[in-house]
C-alpha cells in the first residue's frame, strides 16, 4: 500500500475499533488507489480519502417492539449517512442477528462507490438491525417496522436518504415501513423508499434487478472474452432474492444452475434447479433449501456438510453474504475448472479468496459492480417517483441492461487507463472513486 494510504488506513483502524468488515472494506478499494493518488496529488491534498472513510452522519437508535405474547423486546438500529457528493444517500436495510455498526459501515463504504459506479445521482448509505425476522409472524415484522420508522422518519426523505431492501427486508417490510413513513409524516412522499410495491410507486424489474444484473454482468465478462453463458454449468450459493432472479437469468441465457444454498447447506440439481419450486419454498412458504430438494424428489439432493463451491462449475455466483467463500472455496473452485466468478451479494469472497482467482487467471467480478442492479433499478424507480410516471418492464430492463454494460466497460477503462488491464475489482474501485472524489472536490470542503 502507498505511504499515504496506509496512513489513511491507520487512521481508519484507529478510529473504528472491533470493526473487522469495515477494515477490509477499506483496504480493498485502498489496495487499488496507489497508482490514482501517485496521478492527482490534489485528491490527497483536500483530504478526500479520509473524508471518504468518516461517514456524513451515524445514527444509531433503539427499536422496542411487542410479540405475538405480550413480551418486549429491544433491538438496535443503524442508518450511516455515508456519502452524499452524487446524490441523496441511497442503500439498502438490513435486518438479521449479525448486524453491528462494523457491518452498515462496511455495506455503506461500499455502496459509495457501488452507487457512483452506476452514472446515477445517488450518494451511499446503509442501514439495519440486529432484529433476527427468522419465525416471527407478519403482525411482529409490522409492529417491528413501525417501531423503527418511528425513529427513522426524521432523517430520511427523496432529497435527503432513501432506504430499500437487504437481506431479511423485501417487499413486505418496505410496505410496513413506507405505510408508517406516511403516517407520521401524512406525505405520500414515494420517493422516500426504494423496493416498493407495482401498485403503490415500486419499479417494474426492481425485484429481479439485483440476481438479472449480476448475470448481465457476467455475460458482459464472457462476451469480451468471445463467450457466452450459453451451455454453461453454474453454481448460486444463497436462496434469496439475489439468487434466484439469477438463476432465473442464466437459465434465460442458456446456461444451467446445478445447486444453491442456504446457511443450513446446499441443494444439488443436476438437471437444473426448478425455479417455480424454488420460488414457492422461498417466497411463498419462506422454507428452507432443504424443503426445495425434498420436494423435487429423485433429481436433486440436499448436503449438509461441505460447501457449495465443492460442486464444480465453470461459473460461480456468490450471492448469499459477506465473506462466506474463502480461500478453502476459491481452491475447490479453481479445481473444478471454474472460469469466472462474480459476487451478487456484497463482498462475499475473503482477500485470501480473490487472491487465488487472481493467481490462477478466473476473471472476478466485485461486487461494487456485478451487483449494481439492484441499487441502479432503485435509482430508475426514484426516476419514475418524481416524474409520477411507472414504466413498462422492457424498458425498464433495458435501461438496467445498458447499465451494466455501462459498469463493465468503466471498469475495464480505468484498468486499463491506470495500469492492471483486465482487473474488473481494481477497476471497480478506480472508476467509483475518481467519479466520487470528483464531485467531492468540486463541493468543497464539508
Ligand atoms: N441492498 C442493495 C445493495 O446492496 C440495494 C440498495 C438499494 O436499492 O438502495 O446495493
Amino acid at each position: 500500500m502507498d505511504i499515504h494510504l496506509q496512513e489513511q488506513y491507520d487512521e481508519v483502524l484507529r478510529r473504528n475499533p472491533g470493526e473487522a468488515e469495515f477494515h477490509q472494506a477499506v483496504a480493498e478499494v485502498f489496495s487499488s488507489l496507489g497508482t490514482v493518488v501517485a496521478k492527482h496529488p490534489h485528491y490527497a491534498d483536500a483530504a478526500v480519502i479520509s473524508r471518504l472513510c468518516e461517514p456524513e452522519r451515524q445514527i444509531i437508535f433503539r427499536v422496542p417492539w411487542t410479540d405475538d405474547n405480550g413480551r418486549i423486546h429491544i433491538n438496535r438500529a443503524f442508518r450511516v449517512e455515508f456519502n452524499s457528493a452524487l446524490g441523496p444517500y441511497k442503500g439498502g436495510l438490513r435486518f438479521h442477528p449479525s448486524v453491528y455498526l462494523g457491518i452498515i459501515k462496511f455495506l455503506g463504504f461500499e455502496q459509495i462507490f457501488k452507487n457512483a459506479l452506476t452514472g446515477l445521482p445517488i450518494g451511499g448509505g446503509k442501514g439495519g438491525s440486529d432484529f433476527d425476522p427468522k419465525g416471527r409472524s407478519d403482525g411482529e415484522i409490522m409492529r417491528f417496522c413501525q417501531s423503527l420508522m418511528t425513529e427513522l422518519y426524521r432523517h430520511i426523505g427523496e432529497y435527503t436518504d432513501v432506504p430499500a431492501g437487504d437481506i431479511g427486508v423485501g417487499g413486505r417490510e418496505i410496505g410496513y415501513l413506507f405505510g408508517q413513513y406516511k403516517r407520521i409524516t401524512n406525505r405520500y412522499e414515494s420517493g422516500v423508499l426504494t423496493g416498493k410495491g407495482l401498485s403503490w410507486g415500486g419499479s417494474r424489474v426492481r425485484t429481479e434487478a439485483t440476481g438479472y444484473g449480476t448475470v448481465y454482468f457476467v455475460d458482459e465478462m464472457l462476451r469480451a472474452r468471445g463467450e457466452s453463458l450459453d451451455g454453461k454449468r453454474v453454481t448460486v450459493s444463497g436462496s434469496g432474492n439475489v439468487a434466484i432472479y439469477a438463476i432465473e437469468k442464466v437459465h434465460e441465457l442458456g446456461g444451467t444452475v446445478v445447486a444453491c444454498s442456504d446457511s443450513a447447506g446446499y441443494a444439488v440439481d443436476e438437471k437444473g434447479i426448478d425455479l417455480n419450486l424454488l420460488k414457492q419454498v422461498k417466497e411463498v412458504r419462506r422454507g428452507r433449501i432443504s424443503e426445495y430438494a425434498d420436494l423435487r424428489g429423485g433429481d436433486a439432493s440436499f448436503v449438509a456438510d461441505g460447501t457449495i463451491w465443492d460442486v464444480p462449475a465453470d461459473v460461480a455466483l456468490p450471492c448469499a453474504t459477506q465473506n462466506e467463500l474463502t480461500e478453502e472455496g476459491a481452491l475447490a473452485l479453481v479445481k473444478g475448472g471454474c472460469q469466472v466468478v462474480a459476487e451478487g451479494a456484497n463482498m462475499p469472497c475473503t482477500p485470501e479468496a480473490t487472491k487465488v482467482f487472481s493467481g490462477a487467471g478466473v476473471l472476478f467480478a466485485p461486487g461494487k459492480a456485478a451487483n449494481a442492479g439492484g441499487v441502479a433499478t432503485s435509482a430508475l424507480e426514484m426516476q419514475q417517483n418524481a416524474s409520477r410516471d411507472s414504466w413498462s418492464f422492457e424498458y425498464t430492463e433495458e435501461r438496467l441492461g445498458n447499465i451494466m454494460r455501462g459498469i463493465h466497460d468503466r471498469c475495464l477503462e480505468a484498468a486499463d487507463e491506470y495500469g492492471s488491464p483486465g482487473d474488473y475489482q481494481f477497476g471497480a474501485n478506480v472508476a467509483g472513486f475518481i467519479r466520487v472524489a470528483d464531485a467531492m472536490l468540486a463541493l468543497g470542503v464539508i
